[in-house]
């Protein structure tokens, strides 16, 4: 399974912040955390959304669906996407058609980030095997979509926290070179 064309921030660094500033003038920044304050009672989706536009980030779309059919996959991915029952599509958070890219926004909890996932001790028997599930499937909708040509991102929603941090790396990521 390959996942080169897959790429997920890095946990924070300190030299992130000299990149920042090649990035963004004062004004920028001030700019983009007026716009970005207020978001709480909102979607995660709707918070990068919002996000996107305030970095001028256009060009994308959200619901859409990208299927395949298994003959188009390899052959260990068409064994995973059977032996799980997993779906032959996937409806991104952003799709970026032009630039061939989608763009996850993974909760926390649902997708098991490694420093707020857990699994709730109430019910371990019925938390622990859905949550791997949606771990393995994250990972199968990866290889598939690079598989296809897209490149894959995907984001925390704890790096909503850190908007400029997540921006810059967006920036990078969605206009290269
Ligand atoms: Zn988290």
């Amino acid at each position: 399974m390959t996942e080169t064309a897959r790429k997920r921030l890095l946990p924070s660094s300190k030299n992130w912040i000299w990149k920042m500033t090649d990035v963004m003038s004062p004004q920028q920044r001030s700019e983009l955390m007026a716009r970005i304050r207020g978001t709480r009672n909102e979607s995660t989706e709707m918070a990068l959304a919002r996000l996107l536009r305030a970095a001028h980030l256009s060009g994308w779309r959200r619901h859409s669906r990208i299927s395949w059919q298994a003959e188009h996959l390899s052959p260990s991915l068409r064994k995973i996407l059977l032996k799980n029952n997993f779906r032959a599509s996937v409806v991104p958070d952003f799709m970026f058609r032009e630039r061939r890219t989608v763009l996850f926004i993974d909760g926390c909890f649902w997708h098991s980030c490694p420093q707020h996932g857990t699994v709730p001790s109430s019910n371990v028997d019925y938390w622990g095997p859905k949550l791997l599930r949606n771990r393995n499937r994250d990972r199968f909708v990866d290889a598939a979509l690079c598989h296809l040509g897209w490149t894959v991102l995907r984001v925390w929603e704890h790096e909503l926290k850190q908007p400029e941090r997540l921006t810059n790396w967006l920036l990078r990521q969605l206009n290269p070179g």
